[in-house]
């Protein structure tokens, strides 16, 4: 996995991830064993990972199968530079992967998105007419995306009382988070041109983990008619470390049936899916981290080839950088449900916490921490994570 990090009040920089250490892909450069591969020679030495990724996919793979191969051999061919190339990455500080131009938040999540409609339409289908038909979407926030580990500040904004009879400015009451992955656009796309669905994947460079913080009773309160506003954009955490989306291949999966089939523009003709196993681990201030939701990406509805390919039919150019975010995935398990929202039916239900209470949403020290795993050659291998601390 890719990131970007410092130490030692240098300035920020490309890593690689290896076990709890980061590679400094500056000095395996320095020490020629990316010789022939044709990049810039400050690319490693850039504050975030967008120049390396417009680098392109081929030259991703052979970076990537040099740096395995020296890791491989690592008792030979960096035996003596231990110390040169490797930082702890207990000893690292982490910095925003990518600048992020724009950033997508889908509703891919089939089972959150049934989870919401029971809770706020107790009386209607539980699916929107166009769920099946498309990925919905809303445009959020770029400027307020934080790397994993940035406090987050519990947002003051304005909601209705639960009286119903006044609206209040005052700090949020139903602070959540939701467990999300988020595609890092690798590509370039023209203006005015569509991503045909079978070309989409072409277009992500890596899959990160994300948490879309969101507070219910000011999302509550303004949605409609337009959708998500103050209620989401006080902030989203991205995890420091985005996987290649090629080393996903091993884990590719087969979706749901999608019935009734979608127009021919959303129909993709093998496996989008992949599986990502998921948890939420929320920590109190006082006390230890207990899981409190595992479910799997399995559980999207629609895949990010359809999601690129929706987000982009009408002309909608992505650039380098941009996130798109799959929505709350959630399974269908109580226990698998990746909201506060839906794990407590909108703080009908409080879950216990180890030793020091119960929880309907969020409280200030409350640290909450998304991880996802993959299970690539009989190892775990873990994305992200995504954590952040509540405080006022
Ligand atoms: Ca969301």
């Amino acid at each position: 996995m890719y990131g970007i990090f410092s130490y030692d009040n240098a300035n920020p920089q490309v890593g690689f991830k290896y076990r709890d250490r980061i590679l400094d892909l500056e000095k395996v450069r320095l020490l020629g064993h990316f010789g022939s591969i044709p990049i810039d020679e400050h690319v490693f030495l850039k504050p975030v990972l967008n120049d390396f990724i417009r680098l392109g996919q081929a030259i991703h793979q052979t970076i990537g199968q040099r740096i395995n191969a020296l890791l491989a051999n690592d008792a030979i061919a960096l035996a003596d530079i231990q110390e040169q190339v490797f930082v702890p990455e207990s000893k690292a500080q982490m910095h925003l992967p990518v600048s992020v131009g724009d950033y997508t938040d889908f509703y891919a999540g089939i089972h959150h998105a049934e989870n919401v409609g029971r809770i706020f339409r107790p009386d209607g289908p539980p699916l929107p007419p166009n769920y099946k038909h498309m990925p919905v979407a809303y445009h959020g926030r770029a400027s307020s995306i934080v790397v994993s580990g940035t406090p987050i500040r519990r947002p003051t904004g304005q909601f209705m009382e639960e009286n119903g009879k006044n609206p209040v400015l005052c700090p949020t009451r139903a602070l959540d988070f939701e467990l999300e992955l988020g595609l890092i656009i690798g590509k370039q796309s023209a203006f005015g041109e569509p991503v045909p669905v079978e070309d989409a994947e072409d277009y992500i460079f890596g899959v990160a983990v994300f948490n879309d913080w969101s507070a219910r009773d000011i999302q509550r309160w303004e949605y409609q008619p337009l959708g998500p506003f103050l209620g989401k954009n006080f902030g989203s955490t991205l995890s420091a470390w985005v996987l290649p989306f090629y080393e996903l291949e091993p884990v590719r999966i087969a979706g749901p049936v999608q019935e009734p089939a979608p127009l021919p523009y959303l129909q993709i003709h093998k496996p989008g899916h992949f599986d990502i196993d998921l948890e939420v681990w929320l920590q109190p201030a006082d006390g230890e981290a207990i899981c409190i939701c595992r479910t799997n990406a399995r559980n999207l509805y629609w895949n990010f080839a359809q999601m690129i390919a929706h987000h982009t039919v009408g002309g909608c150019n992505l650039n380098v950088g941009d996130v798109l975010a799959t929505g709350t995935i959630s399974g269908t398990l109580p226990n698998s449900c990746g909201s506060l929202l839906e794990l407590t039916w909108n703080g009908e239900r409080a879950i216990a916490l180890s030793d020091t209470g119960m929880r309907t949403f969020l409280a200030d020290g409350d640290t909450v921490t998304l991880r996802a795993f993959v299970q690539k050659d009989g190892n775990s291998l873990e994305l992200g994570p995504a954590t952040g601390l509540i405080y006022s």
